[in-house]
C-alpha cells in the first residue's frame, strides 16, 4: 500500500524523503510553499535529486504537494484573486519543472456571492493556469462545506472539472474527514459513496485520498482532523477505506495532529489494517 504523510518542506526535499522513510511511509505530502505566508524561496535543485534517488531506491508512490491555505480562487476580490492566481501559477510552474506528479488545493470560498459564481471564478483561474503543456495534474480537494466553502458535493467538484479546458489535467483528492463532515457517510454506505462519487465525478478522476479522522460529527461541516481511530469515523471504517477495491491502490496521506513519532505508529496501524493480496 501507499501510505505516507503531510511533512514539512522547511528542511528541503532530501530530508522530506529521509523523514518518511524513518516512520516507514512511502509516499508524502508537502506545502508547495510556507502555508500561512507567500513567500516562496528559490528550488534548490540538487536536494530536489537527492529526494529523487531517495524516492526511486524505495519504491516511493505518488508525492503530493499542497497548495497554501491561504490561496482563495473563488474569491471577487480582484487583490486575492488575482494573489490567489499568481501563487499557484508560480507554484504549479515550479512542480512542474521537478516533475511532482500531483498538486492539491482547496477550490475556494464564494463569501456569499454563490455558488456558481466561484465556481466560474475557479474555473476562469485555472483556465489561465493551466496550458495543457504540463504533467503535474492539479487535485481539487472535497471540502467540509464551512462557511461559503465551494467543493462540498461531489456535483461542485464536478462543474468546476467541466469548466476547465484542459481538464485531462484535473484530479480530486478526497478527504476522509471533510467528505464525512460534508455529509457523505463514509461509516455507514462506503459503497452507496463511492458509487455516488463514480456516478457524478467518475472513478477514473480520484487520484489520492486524505485519510483522516474526525473530531466532529457527521454532516457538521466543520473541519477538525482526528488521529486514526480516535475520532467519529472510526477504525472499523477507516479499515473499510483503505481496502475498498476502488481505493485500495490510492496513495494515502495522513493529515492528523499528530508528530512524527505519532504519524510512524498510525502508519504501522494501517499497514496492519490493509489486506495484502
Ligand atoms: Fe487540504
Ligand atoms: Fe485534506
Ligand atoms: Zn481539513
Amino acid at each position: 500500500m501507499y501510505i505516507g504523510c503531510h511533512l514539512s518542506v522547511a528542511k528541503g526535499y532530501e530530508k522530506m524523503a529521509l523523514d518518511a522513510l524513518s516512520i516507514g511511509a512511502n509516499v508524502f505530502q508537502f506545502f508547495s510553499r510556507n502555508p500561512r505566508g507567500s513567500s516562496s524561496k528559490a528550488i534548490d535543485l540538487k536536494d530536489v535529486e537527492k529526494m529523487k534517488a531517495i524516492l526511486k531506491e524505495n519504491n516511493f508512490g505518488p508525492i503530493l504537494a499542497h497548495a497554501p491555505y491561504i490561496l482563495n480562487l473563488a474569491s471577487f476580490n480582484d487583490n486575492t484573486y488575482g494573489m490567489s492566481k499568481s501563487i499557484l501559477k508560480v507554484d504549479y510552474e515550479m512542480l512542474n519543472s521537478i516533475s511532482i506528479p500531483y498538486f492539491n488545493f482547496h477550490p475556494g470560498n464564494h463569501m456569499g456571492k454563490g455558488i456558481d459564481y466561484g465556481i466560474q471564478r475557479i474555473a476562469d483561474a485555472l483556465n489561465e493556469i493551466i496550458t495543457g503543456n504540463e504533467n503535474t495534474m492539479i487535485l481539487l480537494e472535497t471540502m467540509s462545506g464551512k462557511g461559503t466553502e465551494i467543493g462540498k458535493s461531489f456535483e461542485e467538484i464536478k462543474s468546476i472539472i467541466d469548466r476547465v479546458k484542459y481538464n485531462e489535467l484535473i484530479g480530486v483528492c478526497i478527504d476522509t474527514c471533510h467528505v464525512y463532515s460534508a455529509g457523505y457517510d463514509i461509516v455507514n454506505d462506503l459503497e452507496g459513496v463511492i458509487d455516488e462519487f463514480d456516478d457524478k465525478i467518475g472513478l477514473n478522476r480520484l487520484k489520492a485520498v486524505h485519510i483522516n479522522d474526525s473530531m466532529m460529527e457527521f454532516n457538521s461541516h466543520k473541519d477538525r482532523h482526528a488521529t486514526i481511530g480516535e475520532g467519529t469515523i472510526g477504525l472499523n471504517a477507516i479499515e473499510n477505506i483503505i481496502n475498498h477495491p476502488a481505493l485500495r491502490k490510492l496513495p494515502f496521506y495522513l493529515e492528523t495532529p499528530n508528530d512524527l513519532n505519532g504519524h510512524r505508529k498510525e502508519i504501522e496501524l494501517l499497514k496492519g489494517l490493509y489486506d495484502e493480496h
